[in-house]
């Protein structure tokens, strides 16, 4: 499992008694958060820094440890942020400062100038929020007594998104194919993904594929029929065309073990050697946690990757959407996303049913592909666009509702959403900041995490949601 050490501050002023009880209480500190915390993360303490050499001890062995995805910060005592600096300068992984305190309670009949000098998170947390400022290491600060539900559960938010950033850094895209042809929001500097969030792009041809799903045997494609009859309703007399596409998804799943990709893009412009788009073979793939991103978009690709990844453990479905149509009913508009057919198995409210239909672009055979109604409740809507000399992430609320009438000759899964704050509003401002059409819709995750992630990989970010006003429009967008 990922782990985040923790490391404690203080420094040799106090004298011999006040360091092991400062080592005593992180020590104690660390094993109830492991307690409440070990489903998601170990927590490991490190020796408390007392001195710039030791600081760089710690810090390097964060660096050097694989399975470290973080690190917790807490100043018990006065600690002089200069012996932080060196150390610091090392670090480039998550950073949480908790600021808080061994005790909950002020001992206003026994307190005296030991316990005040030993307790000072109120002094010392300060000055090491000078140095992280001062040094600007993107960080989170939770403040507040370390057993209350809104620390701990803060903690854990942070954890859950170190893990996505650390997963984040292993993130290799295979690309069948290139960036459909014209389309600009999908595009962009792929180097620059690499050196801001760890995401190699990688190309290879889709007739690699189509190769690997040649080679593949009757009895591999079996199994995989297998898993198909028992997740879905086959509703189609055209097995064959299913079968092909279990071919393509064992050919999918060979090649990403071998070469150790996270996610991959295809491209109905570029198919060569394959008779159908891959739809079902992708969307049962998404839905294991491979990210996926049509039409060559890596971004969404990788980013689906990494926000699957945050959302791991949590209820609630996460993946790539598109934007498509409006029932533009006035009061009462709604948004339709979905896509021609790789809509990620996890948003399907209902049993979904494997059906074969023609696809009216790409000029191939008919696609065998899933088809459901999505789920409901609170959401959002993450996109992540490239403007040349910076990244921004655009996340919007919204609320994922049934759809109100059936779509009977609608033969594609689809969602169903509202904007907030309203449809005018909502939906102008993701306009105005430049919001893809192709996003990673999760109901298992808030702003709140995006803002996380945001601050701790250093990228701009435009929210809307209740809270964005007509006039926001015209101070932020315009
Ligand atoms: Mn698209």
């Amino acid at each position: 499992m990922e782990k985040l050490y923790f490391i404690p501050g203080s420094q040799d002023l106090y004298g011999e008694e006040c360091l092991q009880q400062v080592a005593a209480d992180c020590a104690e500190m660390v094993a109830f958060l492991n307690e409440k915390l070990g489903d998601t993360i170990t927590i490991e303490l490190l020796p408390t820094v007392e001195t710039s050499k030791n600081c760089v001890e710690d810090m390097k062995k964060v660096m050097t440890d694989d399975d470290c995805v973080g690190v917790i910060t807490w100043m018990h005592t006065f600690s002089p942020a200069k012996m932080w600096i060196k150390g610091l300068q090392l670090l480039n992984k998550p950073l949480l400062h908790l600021h808080t305190q061994a005790n909950e309670k002020l001992p206003y009949d026994e307190i005296d100038m030991d316990f005040m000098n030993l307790n000072q998170a109120a002094h010392g947390d300060r000055e090491y929020g000078f140095i992280l400022a001062k040094l600007n290491i993107p960080h989170e600060v939770v403040a507040g007594f370390y057993k209350h539900d809104n620390v701990v559960a803060k903690i854990r938010q942070f954890a859950q998104v170190a893990k996505a950033i650390g997963l984040s850094k292993r993130v290799r895209i295979a690309t069948f194919g290139n960036n459909m042809r014209d389309v600009a929001v999908t595009d962009g500097n792929r180097l620059e993904c690499e050196i801001k969030y760890g995401w190699e792009v990688k190309y290879w041809g889709i007739g690699l594929i189509a190769k690997i799903a040649a080679e593949t045997t009757e009895e591999e494609v079996d199994a995989k029929m297998a898993e198909y009859n028992e997740k879905y309703t086959m509703a189609t007399d055209n097995i064959d065309a299913v079968r092909e596409q279990a071919r393509y998804e064992v050919a999918f799943e060979k090649f990403i073990a071998k070469n150790e990709v996270t996610c991959f893009t295809d491209t109905f412009q570029d198919l060569f050697g394959l008779n159908q788009l891959p739809g079902i073979a992708a969307q049962n793939l998404m839905a294991k946690g491979i990210g996926f991103g049509p039409e060559g978009d890596y971004k969404i690709s990788a980013l689906s990757t990494v926000l699957m990844k945050m959302a791991e453990g949590r209820d609630g479905a996460t993946g790539f959407i598109e934007d498509y149509t409006y029932d533009l009913t006035e009061g009462q508009e709604l948004e339709l996303a979905s896509h021609m057919l790789e809509v990620p198995a996890s948003f399907a409210a209902n049993k979904p049913e494997i059906q074969v239909h023609p696809l009216g672009i790409g000029g191939k055979a008919d696609p065998a592909r899933l088809v459901f109604d999505g789920v409901t409740g609170d959401g959002i809507q993450v996109t992540l666009i490239d403007l040349g000399d910076h990244f921004r992430i655009i996340c919007a609320d919204i609320e994922l509702v049934a759809q109100p009438k059936p779509m009977p000759k609608l033969p594609v899964a689809r969602i169903m959403y509202r904007h907030k704050p309203n449809f005018a509003i909502g939906t102008a401002a993701w306009c105005y900041a430049g919001g893809a059409h192709h996003s990673v819709v999760s109901t298992a995750l808030n702003r709140s995490d995006i803002e996380m992630f945001a601050r701790l990989t250093g990228t701009e970010l435009i929210t809307i949601g209740d809270d964005t006003t007509e006039a926001d429009l015209r101070k932020f967008y315009m």
